[in-house]
């Protein structure tokens, strides 16, 4: 071998070499960008129903339902910040107002691009007795979600299955992600309120309505493969 052709051969070596280390620059740049950029986490919103001066339905004891969504989101909230592949958002935290005019409740989620919008209340009506867990609906896309939703709640609450419906309201209406309204029980029925305010009522309703995103969850994914 002359001299030439090894010095030839070093150079050949040499831009072997740099062209591995613009590869790895590349390959970095793109994990570090890739990571940066890209959140593959399902965005839940979670939609404490009322809040400040519209306290929403009273129930038998004098308390509140805007207090009631609040509480239960809350725990909501909490056990999806342990779930790795969920990022949860409110509309609210604390006892803000959010009027309906301003459609800001169907609007954060939109601009947010959840994908998946869950508003919470607690139901009433004039007739005591009435008891049950329904769940609301509008758009078709809604419709899975909805019956999931509604599975998975009613048998945490133990109250009658009123089922999932569509009805015009305009949180489930105007957002774009599938959505659904949770009526958990009604306040205006003096057993399952007193039952709806206590801590293991709401920690075994926010553990259902946490299973029924993860089985929704999981169908999409699927549907997918
Ligand atoms: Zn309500």
């Amino acid at each position: 071998m002359s001299l030439g052709n090894a010095s030839e051969e070093l150079k050949w070596k040499e831009g072997r070499n740099m062209k591995k280390i613009v590869w790895l620059f590349g390959l970095l740049l793109f994990i570090v960008i890739g990571s940066a950029c890209s959140d593959d986490r399902l965005k839940v919103v979670i939609d404490p129903g009322h809040g400040g001066i519209d306290a929403g339905a009273t129930g038998v004891s004098g308390k509140y339902e805007k207090d009631f969504t609040l509480s239960l989101s809350k725990k909501v909230e909490q056990l999806l910040k342990k779930e790795s592949d969920i990022k949860v958002l409110m509309t609210r935290s604390d006892d803000t107002f959010i009027s309906q005019e301003s459609r800001q409740r169907p609007k954060y989620a939109n601009e947010v691009k959840a994908d998946l919008f869950i508003s919470i209340h607690g139901n009433t009506f004039s007739d005591s007795s009435v008891s049950g867990t329904e769940t609301f609906y509008y758009h078709k896309n809604s419709q899975s979600f909805a019956e999931i939703m509604q599975k998975h709640v009613v048998e945490a609450t133990g109250f009658r299955d009123r089922g999932a419906m569509e009805r015009d309201l305009f949180v489930v209406k105007e957002t774009e992600m599938p959505a659904a309204l949770l009526e958990i029980g009604y306040l205006t029925n003096q057993e399952d309120e007193a039952k709806m305010w206590t801590d293991d009522f709401q920690n075994r309703v926010a553990a259902s309505i946490v299973a029924g995103i993860k089985e929704y969850q999981e169908s999409l994914e699927r549907a997918e493969e």
